[in-house]
């Protein structure tokens, strides 16, 4: 991700301006590497459906992830999007970060909510923005668990995280076509034609949207089954790991076509991970308190 393509899409969109600041500094964490001492070792043996952070216990410095909460819910707050103005009213000793780290790993809808009742605050802003704050620690785990990945992973959803692919690519003068996590930046090849959602491998079941004024570079592939779709881009490299989400906004245009042909994308994750956040206190935590 570079300034520049921060600073096209705020220009196209200018309403967008306080969420790409969140997005910003989500994607600027998301490089620090220090994510990576939290990052698990994996056993060898595991479903072969299940993701690598299916099941794990992660230990985190939870001093940490809180000052990170800290900053992510400040930046968001001082966004100027009126709607994520009371999230400045969240102070770091009441929120119980253990659990809100664990619930946004896990894509955990109901559980974010849950702590935004506790905290008497609009849970949709609450959920939209902490819903990010997992994501530095996915691309670190990303990084770190690259040689482990299943080379013949077939699911739909993504080998690192769960998530529910955010677009495909068909690369290269091949086409091959890879699925692209928009979580964690995990990138994997999708072997065959059928619903990455569903299963479904019904070929007249199948099928593709294609915008007015698009070029042949952009396309929406759906389901007939279970009525999902997935963006799909054309190009010679994949996007870096830190661009995803912003290809995913770009293309905007893209899923407003497919909500209005009455497609829509799963809600949740496609695997759910069932992973536990413990609580390390880092050093200031453990000589001052929770408190600082
Ligand atoms: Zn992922
Ligand atoms: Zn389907």
């Amino acid at each position: 991700m570079t300034e520049n393509d921060l600073q096209a899409l705020a220009r196209e969109y200018p309403d967008w301006q306080p969420w790409l600041l969140v997005i910003e500094a989500v994607m600027c964490e998301a490089t620090d590497s220090s994510w990576e001492s939290y990052v698990p070792s994996r056993a060898e043996s595991r479903a072969t459906d299940a993701p690598l952070l299916a099941g794990v216990t992660i230990t985190a410095d939870i001093g940490k992830v809180r000052r990170w909460q800290d900053h992510l819910l400040q930046t968001a707050a001082r966004s100027g999007a009126p709607k994520m103005l009371p999230l400045k009213a969240v102070r770091k000793a009441a929120v119980n970060t253990a659990a809100l780290f664990e619930a946004a790993l896990c894509e955990n809808g109901a559980g974010l909510k849950r702590l935004a009742d506790d905290l008497g605050i609009d849970p949709d802003p609450f959920s939209a923005v902490t819903a990010l704050i997992a994501v530095p620690f996915l691309h670190a785990c990303n990084r770190r668990w690259q040689p482990l990945r299943f080379p013949g992973w077939t699911a739909g959803y993504c080998p690192t995280c769960g998530a529910w692919p955010a677009f495909a690519e068909m690369r290269g003068i091949e086409r091959s076509r890879y699925l692209r996590c928009g979580r964690c930046g995990a990138e994997w090849q999708a072997h065959g034609l059928f619903c990455f959602f569903c299963g479904n491998r019904d070929h007249k079941e199948l099928g593709s949207l294609l915008p007015e004024k698009s070029g042949s570079a952009r396309a929406i592939d759906t389901c007939n089954q279970c009525r999902g779709y997935l963006k799909t881009f054309t190009k010679l490299q994949g996007s870096a790991p830190t661009k995803i989400m912003l290809d995913d906004l770009a293309s905007v245009d893209l899923d407003i076509a497919a909500l209005e042909q009455g497609f829509k994308r799963p809600a949740g994750p496609g695997y759910a991970l069932n992973s536990t956040v413990v609580a390390k206190p880092g050093l200031s935590e453990r000589v001052f308190g929770p408190n600082v």
